[in-house]
């Protein structure tokens, strides 16, 4: 049985953001590309940890849908970053799920000489924290 707080605490943490300065103008979800697709738009989002209704938000269709574009970090006039608080979510499940931390030595041998290192550095940074 999940632990509400502990889950929002985490992933108010994992998101390095705070809900509790969203003002509800919504400009993220009037800006967001898979609002059409989401049932937990990115405003709502939002409340939805503050409230630490966990449950609703990791059954989410918008855990998935969310493209990680970003647009709505830019857009929030408060710095919130939703995105980014819809990432941290997804991370919690991923991480209950088993899949946590990703270590040099799962990286293999032969990457593809094409691959970018920002990707590398950015799974780092991602499943690391
Ligand atoms: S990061 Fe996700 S929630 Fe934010 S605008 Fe992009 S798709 Fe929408
Ligand atoms: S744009 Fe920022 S302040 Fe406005 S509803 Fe979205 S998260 Fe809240």
């Amino acid at each position: 049985m999940r632990d509400n707080h502990s889950a929002a605490e985490k992933i108010k943490e994992i998101s390095g953001t705070n809900p509790l300065k969203c003002m509800k103008c919504g400009k993220c979800s009037a800006t967001c590309p898979s609002f059409d697709e989401m049932d937990i738009r990115p405003h709502q989002f939002v409340s939805y940890v503050i409230s630490e209704n966990i449950e609703a938000l990791v059954n989410s269709a918008s855990l998935w849908k969310c493209l990680s574009c970003f647009a709505c970090v830019e857009r929030c006039p408060r710095d919130v970053k939703p995105g980014k608080i819809i990432d941290g979510a997804r991370q919690l499940v991923v991480r209950e799920k088993g899949g946590d931390y990703l270590s040099p030595n799962e990286i293999p041998e032969l990457l593809d000489p094409e691959l970018p290192q920002q990707l590398l550095v950015s799974a780092f940074r991602r499943y690391r924290r």
